[in-house]
């Protein structure tokens, strides 16, 4: 059920019978040459609209914008402060609660949305207001990632490029592939960008020149609906396991 389709007599039954929102979270900003800016929160969007479509449970209107400013350099990129997100997002969780939610999945595609969002999720479960937690797509289905693609990139990668091929096809730069590969950066790993284990990095453009980190001329349409089937069906189980939880086992634990 999505809500934004809904009149308001209709929602009536769901907030009596159920407690549980998906709440899509993704970015605008930057995915290298051949990616649309909307990429995060076309994927969050998608996947959240799915899952709610096969399990029944509510999904709400995306947040489109995040936190980004690491890719302001390049041309369009929009984003929020990372204290104004995250008030953003408590208010909204808190809206939801008001209706009767008491837990609340933020569907997440965007890197830089997971600690502000997190940290949402601490507030709520501290003043025992709801239970809030986030989930961020592709950590869902690590083996799967790491068998299609040999560098998935954390930024404009195969991933993201096979998952826009699947949910929006005609806003990916087939002809660019090569390119946005050979201007960015293809091997990006835990130790990269380091000096003595010090991160020695501020902005996505110290790293890479055209905002591209990976290697996405191995994405293809059929591998990405393969990504969206598997976080799609981590997503459905994850909304079933959360909404069959007793509340009080959420709540925070009593002291010793
Ligand atoms: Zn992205």
């Amino acid at each position: 059920m999505y809500l934004g389709d809904e009149a308001w007599p209709d929602l009536e039954t769901y907030f009596e019978e159920e407690s549980l929102a998906l709440v899509p979270v993704g970015s605008t900003e930057q995915h290298g040459p051949h990616l649309p800016e909307g990429t995060d929160h076309l994927i969050a969007e998608a996947l959240a609209r799915e899952a709610a479509n096969r399990t029944g449970y509510l999904c709400t209107p995306t947040v489109n914008v995040g936190v980004s400013a690491h890719h302001r350099q390049f041309h369009g990129t929009m984003w929020v402060s990372p204290p104004v997100f995250r008030d953003y997002m408590e208010s909204l969780a808190r809206n939801l609660t008001y209706h009767g939610i008491d837990r609340v999945i933020f569907v997440n595609a965007h890197g830089g949305n997971v600690e502000p969002l997190r940290e949402v999720g601490k507030r709520l479960h501290e003043d025992e207001t709801a239970y809030t937690i986030e989930w961020m797509w592709d950590e869902s289905i690590p083996e799967l990632v790491r068998e299609h693609f040999s560098v998935p990139g954390p930024h404009g990668g195969p991933k993201e490029t096979a998952m826009i091929m699947h949910i929006a096809n005609e806003l990916v730069h087939e002809d660019r592939l090569t390119d946005a590969r050979d201007g960015g950066l293809v091997e990006w790993g835990a130790g990269s960008a380091r000096q003595f284990g010090a991160r020695t990095f501020f902005d996505a453009i110290d790293n890479t020149e055209n905002g591209v980190l990976g290697d996405q001329t191995d994405a293809t349409p059929e591998k990405g609906e393969e990504l969206f089937e598997a976080a799609t069906e981590q997503l459905c189980n994850l909304s079933e396991w959360l909404a069959g939880q007793e509340y009080e086992s959420l709540l925070p634990k009593e002291h010793v």
